[in-house]
């Protein structure tokens, strides 16, 4: 071979060692026999013996079919005969998983990061000090808060000193009393927060008597069960709210039987007392798969509350039929124009409006909240923890804007609210209404640095006032 053959065959095979080089850079994509999809459209792929990859979905819908009624037919069909005894003499099930099984994994949850309790419920903190936590989220309704701290401050003592001798003392269960939107669900919220302690709420008009469509009266433990993650401990000194418990008054109606009236107030009784309850656990209806425990109901705390439409008017009935008979008589319309008139409520008008004695016997604290007035309306706007303007203000801060309301616009807002009738609830309706436009113009431009919402623009006959990002004067502009 002479020197420039030699040389030409040296450069041939550098030249295909750099190409083979090449080549195992380049990373391949396997493609499903199935579906013909790479792996990057189909994700993970199962290499089957032959170097068959496989993607998953199409692995799962091979494993499904051939589970399937229709496959398991054609197996023992004449056209298959003896295919079934051939797997079962060698022992192969129909469906084997095999490696799939090990990719059948459900991520794990994070546990939740739980907020630190402003009280450790087991030193019992002092009524002043559940109201004051309570302050801070709840504005007015002085009062109830007032009662509320007393009962759970005994219940709970009652439960941790657990001195049960020769004077037993009894359960301090609450029926709260107020208009829609006065803040009854809210207190019972907050105060399960700052005890830290299990809280099932549940809407009394779903409640049946046990056989009958609905919830069985048994279901609220298993919710509160379900919020204590399944801790029996929890959940037998924790907080059940019954909600709308109005509607289970008594109907007078002779001819059908009332089950979801007076019947589930009759079922209540022995929850609200203390009973050993069995509930499923993980369910709220019990079947033979789900496993039961026993809950004792006897140290959970039960607060039932509603709105009571037209109790006003059994109310001012009795005040005014005892001012007719004395020297009072010119008291009567006096209560037509009270706006605190239900804190006058007695255990005689719950009756009269339709609950069995037996149930307002098993709630000894009774408590009236009112509806917010004006001013409570703006209080509740700026002043609790989680104010709904505190939550604006910090959103467009994390923009960098600074947002601020002007007095006679927080008046305008409350004045709308009152209007709706459905109490503080109307709030944030309001808010999010005409906060839309400027939370969407806003982030548009990086030099605003404020706006201020005027009561023109909550009137819609204006725009708010936006500040430029340094500068010291207000310069007036539309926000949209
Ligand atoms: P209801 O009395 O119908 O159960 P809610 O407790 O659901 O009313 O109140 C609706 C909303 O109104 C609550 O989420 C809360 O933000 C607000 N709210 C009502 N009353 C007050 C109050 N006194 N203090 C602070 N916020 C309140």
């Amino acid at each position: 071979m002479s020197d420039d053959e030699k040389n030409g065959s040296e450069r041939g095979s550098l030249e295909d060692h750099r190409e083979d080089e090449n080549r195992k850079k380049i990373k391949y994509e396997q493609i499903c026999a199935v579906c013909h999809r790479t792996q990057s459209q189909a994700g993970k792929m199962l290499v089957l013996p032959g170097n068959i990859a496989v993607c998953v979905d199409c692995l799962q819908k091979s494993m499904d079919a051939m589970n399937s009624p229709q496959m398991k037919n054609m197996l023992n069909s004449p056209g298959m005969p003896g295919m079934q005894e051939l797997l079962n003499m060698h022992n192969i099930p129909l469906f084997d998983a095999g490696p799939f099984a090990q990719q059948q994994k459900v991520r794990q949850k994070q546990p939740d990061k739980k907020a630190k309790p402003v009280f450790d419920i087991h030193s019992v903190p002092a009524p002043h000090k559940i109201k004051a936590a309570l302050d801070e989220y709840v504005i007015g309704q002085e009062y109830a808060k007032k009662v509320i701290s007393v009962a759970v401050y005994n219940h709970y003592k009652r439960v941790y000193t657990n001195t049960m001798d020769d004077i037993e003392i009894d359960k301090s269960n609450i029926l709260m009393i107020g208009p829609t939107g006065c803040g009854k669900t809210y207190l019972v919220r907050t105060l399960a927060k700052i005890l830290n302690v299990p809280l099932a709420i549940s809407d009394a008009t779903s409640l049946t008597e046990a056989g009958y469509i609905g919830d069985d009266i048994e279901s609220v433990i298993s919710k509160l069960l379900e919020a204590a993650d399944n801790d029996v401990e929890k959940c037998e000194q924790g907080i059940v709210f019954i909600d709308e418990i109005d509607k289970i008054a008594r109907k007078n109606n002779a001819n059908q039987r009332d089950v979801n009236g007076e019947s589930v107030q009759q079922g209540l009784l022995k929850l609200l007392e203390g009973a050993d309850v069995e509930v499923p656990v993980g369910a709220t209806s019990k079947n033979a798969m789900v496993p039961m425990v026993t809950i004792n109901t006897r140290n959970i705390l039960f607060i039932c509350g509603g709105a009571f439409p037209g109790l006003e008017d059994i109310i001012k009935e009795r005040l005014s039929r005892h001012s007719l008979m004395g020297f009072c008589s010119d008291l009567k319309d006096q209560y037509d124009r009270d706006p605190d008139i239900l804190s006058h409520v007695t255990t005689d008008d719950i009756r009269a409006y339709g609950m069995i004695p037996e149930f307002i016997g098993r709630l000894p604290v009774i408590c009236t909240l009112r509806n917010p007035d004006r001013d409570m309306m703006v209080r509740i706007l700026r002043e609790p923890k989680n104010a709904i303007l505190k939550q604006y203000q910090k959103l467009l801060g994390l923009d960098g804007v600074k947002l601020t309301f002007d007095e006679d616009a927080l008046y305008d807002i409350a004045d709308e609210a009152l209007e709706k009738k459905t109490g503080a609830r109307a709030l944030r309706s309001i808010i999010e209404e005409f906060m839309l436009d400027i939370m969407y113009e806003i982030p548009k431009d990086k030099n605003i640095g404020g706006v201020e919402i005027t009561r023109d623009y909550i009137e819609k006959h204006g725009g708010p006032v936006i500040t430029v990002k340094g500068q010291e004067l207000p310069e007036e502009s539309p926000a949209t």
